[in-house]
């Protein structure tokens, strides 16, 4: 008998395509690659625009090239036109041209979840992005966004202050975004890693993890970002999904590896 093929199409709701743009790392522990582990491991589909070429491995960043900005924009506008996202996440955009293509995909596409992850400069403390990149993202991508994921250090740097995270996360949640500061790469003796979440309504929260031994990870921010992303892509509601991210990450951390001589990185895709 002969047998009948039946096309299957899944509901985005479970299978949600991400629209990742961000920068390559060649030592596959942050970065674009980053994204599309977490977000295959959670079951989505990444759709990557690349912003930044880097030479790097897992102890820090050499060089970081910005790809060039009409061409980004081209690669964004062209997967744009054959897929619709079911969310954005930014990782790494070097240059204002970057994010001003970024900023008007998602004024195309209001609708869509926007999770920023403001990278400015890496664990090691090599440079990936130029100066006026934070003020930039501020003033024209941080308003649009659903919500951003700083560490504490980028927190500051987008407040231009030296205050601590609750204070920076409720002073950036006011340009209109949930704002989750996290310190898990802060070198700090506490027991507990502690995110701060600052909603556009002025509300407060944390999420505790039990810190784990070997820190920083190579790539941990860049893994939280997009678990949120395909969370709310998914159809989550922000707290339930920064709820899974943190879970999920926490496990990625749990079963990390260390490929290489510097930081460890998070097994975020269970093949065994
Ligand atoms: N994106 C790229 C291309 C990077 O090289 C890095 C860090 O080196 C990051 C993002 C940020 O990584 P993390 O998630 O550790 O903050």
């Amino acid at each position: 008998m002969a047998r009948r093929l039946v096309s299957v199409k899944l509901m985005p709701m479970n299978n949600p395509t991400i629209l990742i743009c961000a920068g390559h790392d060649p030592s596959g522990g942050a970065g674009i690659q980053a994204d599309i582990e977490t977000v295959a491991g959670l079951g989505g589909h990444a759709a990557t625009v690349v912003s930044v070429l880097t030479v790097q491995d897992t102890c820090n960043v050499a060089e970081a090239m910005p790809v060039d900005d009409s061409f980004f924009g081209r690669a964004l506008d062209t997967i744009c036109a054959d897929m619709a996202p079911d969310a954005i996440k930014t990782g790494v955009l070097a240059t204002k041209a970057q994010i001003d293509h970024v900023a008007r995909v998602k004024r195309a596409h209001p609708e869509t979840p926007l999770v920023v992850d403001p990278v400015l400069v890496a664990a090691g403390g090599g440079r990936l992005a130029d100066d006026r990149v934070a003020q930039t993202l501020r003033q024209r991508l941080i308003p649009l966004a659903d919500i951003i994921t700083p560490n504490r250090v980028e927190a500051q740097r987008l407040t231009d202050s030296g205050a601590d995270a609750e204070a920076c996360a409720t002073q950036l949640a006011e340009l209109g975004c949930h704002v989750l500061v996290t310190n898990g790469d802060d070198d700090d003796a506490s027991q507990e890693t502690i995110s701060v979440l600052a909603t556009p309504v002025g509300n407060v929260g944390h999420y505790r993890y039990q810190r784990l031994a070997g820190g920083p990870y190579h790539g941990s921010g860049c893994t939280l970002a997009s678990a949120i992303a395909t969370q709310l892509g998914r159809g989550d509601d922000m707290s339930r999904a920064i709820e899974r991210a943190e879970a999920y990450v926490h496990g990625c951390l749990q079963r990390a590896t260390q490929p290489g001589q510097g930081q460890l990185v998070p097994q975020r895709v269970r093949a065994w």
